[in-house]
């Protein structure tokens, strides 16, 4: 089939929220921006099923304080320079959506609400009004702010690979996902912002596939903190958004002996109040105790946020409606709650401005590495908006001064083809791939109170998966084929994440070593660095540029949890 070739100034490999911010910036500076998505044109990633809600820097608030704040809530491990960058253009960003036409809450004397996070003194977010309908409302600001800029969108596109001119990118390639057509994109700069990856769980995120992981390695971008995983909490039988708001409301997650675990055992000082990792890591401890199942307790919410909390619109009102119906009420009964592992929290190595070192390539949003495991509610929507932002105004002034490079039909040809050859086979479905790399995940020596032997063990499968299943898959229509490439690069990313988590021999932020619970204080700080090298991927630690950092680590927030190292020990047989 003749390949359909579009040619642009910045491509954009995404239209998620950072996408979109990106794409208003960079037509500032070119002619001409395209975003392609595999997803329709306008669905706009996650942030459109998202709250809205939006970590913001208010006036009078002190920078120095939140990177204090950040820096102990992260154990040390923190990009402090992009942080910096985040926390600083978060007000900013946040009148820019209101400019667009997007409310966020305020109270009755007409203060934007503030919801303090994980028991921290300073950090706090911003919820969107009316409670439900931010993501939806965020969305149609940001699409409706792109009528009139030089930016095309197209859906439907699957970019499979990032073609390169020597070091410097040219393009990308891909197919349809409808009808299988092959695409070519020429472009003087390429942007990812596929989001990170995931493992297709609940709380919406089945769109989550391989994300950057891919794609980035393919190309010669270094990947950073996969080690690092989103485990949320999630309600056993359905979907549930706003536990960040929850929790710092009164929201407690209680035992079969209606204790509040957290702060009966393992961490006095926050209680439930904390990162979602910590308090997983009490659910399992109960568990195993024979204390479960865990249910979310929300009779100590003060009658007067209710309202504030209660979903007033969108998908969650669906929800709500749905569940009254079946006889359920969210708020009185007692909803059994279960850890999983939603999403990676890695993301591409860049420089402050999303550039890599692959000339022309740019990464922002949750493509870009930021957050180390633990994350306060807010911060995604904020990054999104600040990187895509920057990130943005930083492609579009490269290309604005450039030509563009060749584009090698030959080696997109290539490229594409390793795809398209499996169109129409008959072979493993993706579907396989997907379910047995969440299984290899599950287990809670992988992805809780991880343990080499789990590690190691899931890799061994994975390895066998890779080199007796892959070579078998086969698509039937070319929808499958886009299932394809998301199912191989789910297992790339599982990769990574086990490597990452072997090579961190040590416990810190999000990321918990059964057999190495403390801190390592022996070596300097590192970053774990994944890069492609003869195919394989080559891990590196990389130490924290600590003498440019304002803070030098002197607190650690996981120092006020006691997990019992003889409990957790347990979980090593
Ligand atoms: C239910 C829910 C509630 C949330 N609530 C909040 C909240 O209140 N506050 C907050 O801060 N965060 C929240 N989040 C998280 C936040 O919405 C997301 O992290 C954020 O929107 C991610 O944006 P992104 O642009 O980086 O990536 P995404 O939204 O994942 O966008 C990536 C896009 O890239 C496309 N893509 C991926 N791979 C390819 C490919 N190979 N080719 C073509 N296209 C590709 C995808 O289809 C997608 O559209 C929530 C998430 C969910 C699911």
């Amino acid at each position: 089939m003749q390949a359909i070739t579009f040619k642009t100034d910045v491509l954009i490999i995404g239209g998620g929220f950072a996408g979109l911010w990106a794409a208003r910036q960079a037509s500032t500076h070119v002619k001409d921006v395209l975003i392609v998505d595999k997803g329709p044109r306008d669905w706009a990633g996650l942030g459109g099923m998202s709250g809205g809600d939006m970590i913001t820097l208010h006036e009078d608030q002190d920078i120095h304080e939140w990177l204090d704040e950040v820096v102990f809530f992260n154990d040390g491990l923190c990009d402090q320079l992009m942080m910096l960058d985040t926390l600083r253009d978060s007000l900013p960003r946040f009148h820019d959506y209101e400019a667009m036409g997007h409310t966020f809450s305020r109270d009755s004397r007409g203060r934007y609400v503030r919801i303090p996070q994980r028991g921290l003194a300073h950090v706090s977010l911003t919820t969107s009004s009316p409670t439900g309908k931010g993501g939806i409302n965020m969305r149609a600001a940001l699409l409706r702010s792109l009528e009139g800029c030089s930016v095309r969108r197209m859906g439907n596109i699957m970019i499979t690979a990032i073609t390169r001119n020597g070091n410097r990118v040219s393009g990308a390639v891909g197919f349809f996902n409808r009808s299988g057509e092959p695409v070519f994109i020429s472009a003087k700069a390429v942007l990812i912002t596929t989001g990170t990856g995931g493992w297709k769980a609940s709380y919406l995120q089945n769109s989550m596939a391989s994300g950057c992981v891919e794609l980035a390695l393919e190309a010669g971008a270094r990947l950073r903190n996969f080690e690092f995983i989103d485990n949320w909490n999630v309600p056993k039988l359905f979907a549930w958004e706003g536990q960040t708001v929850l929790l710092p409301l009164g929201g407690r997650f209680i035992n079969n002996r209606n204790e509040e675990f957290m702060a009966e055992r393992y961490s006095p000082v926050l209680g439930s109040k904390t990162d979602t990792q910590y308090n997983i890591r009490g659910m399992v401890l109960e568990v195993k105790a024979g204390r479960g199942p865990i249910v979310f307790d929300t009779s100590r919410i003060p009658a007067e946020c209710m309202e504030e909390v209660t979903p007033a619109a969108g998908w969650m009102k669906l929800n709500n409606e749905k569940l009254k119906k079946l006889g359920v009420d969210f708020f009185k009964d007692k909803i059994e709650w279960m850890p999983q592992p939603i999403a990676s929290e890695g993301g591409i190595a860049t420089e402050l401005d999303g550039s890599t070192e692959v000339e022309g390539l740019f990464a922002a949003g949750t493509a870009q590495s930021l957050p180390t495991g633990v994350y306060f509610g807010g911060l995604s929507i904020c990054h999104c908006a600040t990187s895509g932002h920057k990130t943005g105004d930083a492609i579009g002034r490269y290309a604005a001064n450039c030509e563009t490079p060749f584009f090698d039909k030959e080696q997109a040809q290539m490229l594409l083809q390793r795809e398209l050859c499996r169109l129409g086979r008959t072979g493993i479905a993706p579907k396989d791939i997907v379910r047995v790399t969440q299984e290899l995940m599950a287990p809670v020596d992988v992805c809780i109170m991880k343990s080499a032997g789990g590690l190691q063990r899931a890799l061994q499968r994975l390895e066998e998966v890779k080199h007796e299943a892959l070579p078998r898959m086969g698509a039937e229509d070319p929808h499958y084929l886009c299932k394809m490439v998301e199912a191989r690069g789910m297992l790339m990313l599982t990769e990574a994440y086990l490597r990452a988590s072997l090579e961190r021999t040590e416990s810190r932020a999000g990321h918990f070593r059964a057999d190495y619970p403390q801190r390592d204080e022996t070596s300097p700080l590192y970053w774990v660095e994944i890069r492609r090298n003869h195919g394989e991927m080559e891990l590196v630690r990389v130490p924290l540029p600590l003498d440019s950092y304002p803070v030098k680590p002197y607190r650690y927030y996981m120092d006020q949890f006691t997990f019992p190292i003889e409990e957790v020990r347990k979980f090593l047989h």
